[in-house]
């Protein structure tokens, strides 16, 4: 049976995504995120989803790329990122995305963000189109289901008066009573027996107390704190000389490969980080320097799962361990992340996810953690629908919007609340 692999329409569906008040040390979390639904159609009529950050600067790329593939045939991947996408240095020149959290924003690591979404699209329609999942097309699974851990965060009850925003169930989460309840309603829905705390909100004594509540309420769980870089490298090796064995690993405690390398060289608490060690080109200092021992991919911005697995294959090759990061996301994502973490020999930590916190979702069917694990789904492609009612709502609700909320800013979120609110100047402790 021949096949007609062409793409004949791509279709680009923008959304806005309920989000609880979520604390950083930015500020908090908007009352919806934006997000981008990239959906790859062939001949055949086979439709492929794929997920990605859904800011206008992530928009304006994604549009000449979708015009760029129609009409091209959904194996051709690799032709994919070859394809000279211009990007607005306007849109990179701030340096950083979303106040440095996801580290420095190139223009590289810009057009890998949006190219990701396409290629995890044409593999979801290859997949579905040959009956294999997508797995299965990145050289098959080594494991049937991926862990992931616990995602704490300081919150608030709800968003602040006034502004709009759905409720959720969770309450506040302030100090470290608040901290240990929500672990234990994670591990009560989920399973999830490892937790990470999002730190760099309060000062360090807070969060070094939190932690400490979490290790007497969960003895022998994994731990790991991740401020954002918040710290200082004295602040940092302060820390982690209080919670020395207590953690698994502290997360971009200080900004930059040369403060981590600093930080990593005066302790024996590992470093991981989603921030100083982003892009192919951040590797080789940072790992000769030996500046962080574990790198939390994000398959968004290291552009894609082939080079998802690349990373992994370099970290190996350097002796540095690899997980994931993660970002809010839906579940064709937390799907995509799946089937590549499943790919991935040397996984030796739980990955992270948001999506216990995503109330609303494009799919079909919600995906499940089981044990704080997800199941590899081996149905065809990603394994997932689309719910299009749902979809279409959440469009709506973007174009509803007057702007405010279409680029995440959570500084602009906690302004709200505290009007004198400014980013804060990095190390902030
Ligand atoms: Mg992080």
């Amino acid at each position: 049976m021949t096949r007609d692999l062409t793409v004949t329409e791509v279709r680009l569906t923008p959304i806005l995504v309920a989000d609880p008040p979520l604390l950083n040390t930015q500020g908090v979390h908007q009352p919806y995120t934006p997000r981008l639904i990239v959906e790859v159609v062939t001949a055949d009529g086979v439709t492929g989803l794929g997920e990605t950050y859904g800011d206008t600067k992530y928009l304006e790329l994604a549009r000449p790329l979708a015009d760029r593939l129609t009409g091209r045939q959904i194996t051709d991947v690799n032709a994919l990122f070859g394809l000279d996408i211009a990007v607005d240095p306007a849109r990179v020149d701030s340096s950083v995305d979303v106040g440095g959290l996801r580290g420095v924003l190139s223009a590289d690591k810009l057009r890998l963000s949006v190219l990701s979404a396409f290629e995890v699209a044409c593999l979801d329609a290859l997949g579905k189109a040959l009956g294999l999942p997508v797995h299965a097309l990145l050289g098959g699974k080594v494991r049937d289901s991926v862990e992931y851990s616990a995602y704490l965060f300081y919150k608030w009850a709800g968003h602040p008066k006034g502004v709009a925003g759905e409720k959720d169930d969770w309450g506040a989460a302030l100090d470290p009573a608040g901290v240990v309840e929500q672990a234990r309603r994670f591990k009560e829905r989920h399973g999830f027996t490892s937790f990470k705390l999002k730190g760099g909100v309060f000062p360090p004594e807070q969060e070094i107390a939190a932690v400490r509540a979490l290790a007497d309420a969960f003895p022998g769980h994994p731990l790991r704190l991740d401020p954002n870089g918040a710290w200082s490298v004295e602040t940092s090796l302060r820390v982690a000389a209080e919670l020395g064995g207590l953690l698994e690993y502290l997360e971009d405690p200080a900004l930059g490969t040369p403060a981590m390398a600093e930080v990593a060289a005066r302790t024996d608490v590992p470093l991981a980080t989603n921030m100083c060690v982003t892009t192919f080109a951040e590797i080789e200092e940072a790992f000769t320097r030996g500046a962080v021992q574990v790198v939390l991919s994000d398959h968004h911005y290291w552009g894609g799962l082939r080079n998802t697995q690349r990373l992994a294959a370099i970290c190996h090759a350097f002796g540095v361990g690899v997980s994931m990061h993660s970002n809010t996301h839906l579940g064709i994502s937390l799907a995509a992340m799946t089937h590549v973490a499943a790919t991935v020999a040397d996984l030796d930590h739980a990955c992270d996810s948001h999506y216990p916190w995503q109330s609303e979702d494009v799919l079909a069917e919600r995906l499940t953690f089981t044990g704080g694990r997800i199941a590899v789904s081996d149905a065809p492609g990603l394994g997932v629908e689309l719910d299009r009612d749902e979809l279409a709502r959440l469009h709506r609700r973007w174009t509803e919007d007057d702007g405010a909320l279409r680029d995440r800013d959570d500084a602009a979120a906690m302004r709200v609340a505290e009007p004198d609110w400014v980013t804060p100047t990095m190390p902030r402790w």
